[in-house]
């Protein structure tokens, strides 16, 4: 089982980043013309280079039609900064954007499955097992946050690990 909120699936390799200190987090920038502004997309948990079990590959190589950002893994875990950093994604508030013109991410399911990972312990793990449990009706009679209670995820992981 993976340390809750510790240890993640590399989005570019899919091994496993071992402690958050060899991890990072990459993201585009593209401009959005209905916002008039540059929003983010494709935010992905990636191998910081150093440590990437692929030789001569950087995880952290996301191309595209925008520009590259990146982070370390942990100021994003962080108790006291973690949070306040995901959601400045979305809205960075009035200050730096006195006129609210829409959200700071491009897809808002695709930026929520990323925060979730990084904020919901046993999330990243059960995540992988998802479609078969939806298969085998294992959420069947919950409500709608049911399915991201850590409780049930934890005892999701138990039921399809090592299958
Ligand atoms: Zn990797």
């Amino acid at each position: 089982m993976l340390k809750p909120l510790t240890q993640f699936y590399c989005d570019c390799c899919g091994e496993i980043i071992k402690e958050p200190s060899q991890g990072r987090l990459e993201w585009l920038f593209v401009f959005d013309p209905a916002k008039f502004d540059y929003v983010t997309k494709e935010h992905r948990i990636v191998h910081d280079g150093r440590y990437s079990p692929r030789p001569r590959m950087n995880c952290y190589n996301l191309y595209g039609n925008g520009k590259i950002a990146d982070a370390p893994l942990t100021k994003f875990l962080d108790a006291q900064t973690g949070m306040a950093e995901l959601l400045s994604f979305i809205d960075p508030g009035p200050k730096e954007e006195p006129k609210y013109t829409g959200p700071g991410v491009k897809d808002l399911r695709e930026y929520l499955e990323f925060m979730r990972r990084l904020t919901i312990p046993h999330y990243e793990e059960a995540r992988l097992y998802w479609p078969q449990a939806i298969r085998d009706n294992f959420f069947d009679g919950g409500s709608e946050t049911f399915v991201y209670d850590p409780v049930n995820l934890k005892r999701l992981i138990g039921e399809y690990e090592g299958e």
